[in-house]
């Protein structure tokens, strides 16, 4: 039997997804070989990477200005990248997290960084609001804190230039204002495809303010002038992320997911707040719809907890080690049913 997979990333894609892509392993369109042995220069893979980057503007309903790029490095190489290719004078940054810190750390290595807003006071379990973002180049924030379960619910208010790491929230609802974006920068493991590709939205006329010379490969208008194919791009994952977005649009898009990701995350929310046992870990308003964070009151419950949630099946709950407690991540491709046996198990937990 299938396990309700509840891990945080890599995670959960759709069943059709993964059948598709391990057919294509053994014989991809019928050309009788693998796709994993075929020129990313062919026919047919230059068509998959077409195909996968115009489905991201087709399904976020992108402003024809913006670029797609499928490149490698995760997300990681985005906090880097990003302010490589934006950071002129100074960029501010709202700290939500372990990922803020990160992209604050290598922002920094770049140029002058102001930290304008944070929530690490308590420990990361809100959303700063009415952020002064002052004069810089761009505001930088992420969407969506994976770790810790908070969550923008929209954009902050900024005159600024955004850049967002939308790594962890990325399809799952549709982006509001997106022409406020300069950049947003997305590893695929977490709602687009396995590890391996890192989806980058970028706004060209944005670019080329600062006057560094910048490494080609980190460079994104040269990627953006080699049509994402400056070098070999990897592949296989942009092929998986190319069905995801298929599934996606055929399952009414990113309006649909967003329903169907609400009426998941008010299921467990209801939950964590009906039993007496469990509680949250953050701020209401600023849940996440993507990582719900959660505790036992009783620590003794905890192995009793996690037992009777592998026993149900479920995969993947156990909280970020920096954290501690308990995490549900419900991506797109995680069915209701699943949070349902959680729910299930939650609410059996004192019998
Ligand atoms: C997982 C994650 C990252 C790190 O991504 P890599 O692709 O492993 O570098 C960065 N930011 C957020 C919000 C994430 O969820």
């Amino acid at each position: 039997m299938r396990k309700h997979n509840f891990s945080a990333g890599p995670c959960i894609l759709p069943q059709e997804v993964f059948k598709k892509a391990s057919e294509a392993v053994l014989n991809f369109n019928n050309s009788n070989l693998s796709i994993l042995e075929m020129s990313h220069r062919s026919k047919d893979i230059v068509a998959v990477m077409e195909n996968a980057r115009s489905l991201v503007k087709e399904v976020l309903n992108l402003p024809s200005k913006y670029e797609v790029l499928f490149l490698q490095g995760g997300a990681s190489l985005g906090f880097y990248m990003s302010a490589l290719n934006f950071l002129e004078k100074k960029g501010a940054y709202i700290n939500t997290g372990t990922w803020s810190t990160k992209a604050i750390k290598e922002a920094k290595k770049v140029g002058d960084v102001n930290v304008v807003a944070s929530s690490e006071d308590k420990k990361f379990t809100y959303i700063p609001k009415n952020i002064e973002a002052g004069d810089a180049d761009f505001l930088h924030f992420t969407s969506n804190n994976t770790i810790y379960g908070t969550q923008f619910k929209s954009e902050p208010n900024t005159s600024l230039p955004l850049i967002c790491d939308m790594s962890s929230d990325i399809f799952s609802k549709p982006i509001n204002n997106i022409e406020k974006y300069a950049l947003i920068y997305a590893g695929a493991q977490k709602n687009l495809g396995p590890a391996g590709t890192t989806l980058y939205i970028v706004d060209p006329e944005k670019l080329g303010m600062t006057k560094r010379d910048i490494p080609s490969m980190l460079n994104l208008q040269v990627h953006i002038s080699k049509d994402s194919m400056f070098n070999t791009p990897p592949v296989y994952p942009i092929y998986v992320s190319m069905l995801t977005l298929e599934w996606l649009k055929e399952n009414g898009g990113v309006e649909k997911a967003k329903q169907r990701n609400t009426a998941k995350a008010e299921l467990l929310y209801n939950e964590i707040d009906r039993n007496n046992l469990f509680y949250g870990f953050v701020n209401k308003e600023d849940r996440s719809h993507m990582n719900a964070t959660f505790g036992l009151h009783n620590a003794d419950l905890k192995q009793i907890f996690l037992d009777k949630c592998e026993a149900a099946g479920i995969n993947g709950i156990k909280g970020h080690r920096s954290v501690g407690g308990f995490r549900a991540s419900m991506y797109n491709a995680l069915p209701l049913e699943s949070v349902q046996v959680l729910v299930d198990v939650m609410k059996n937990l004192d019998n």
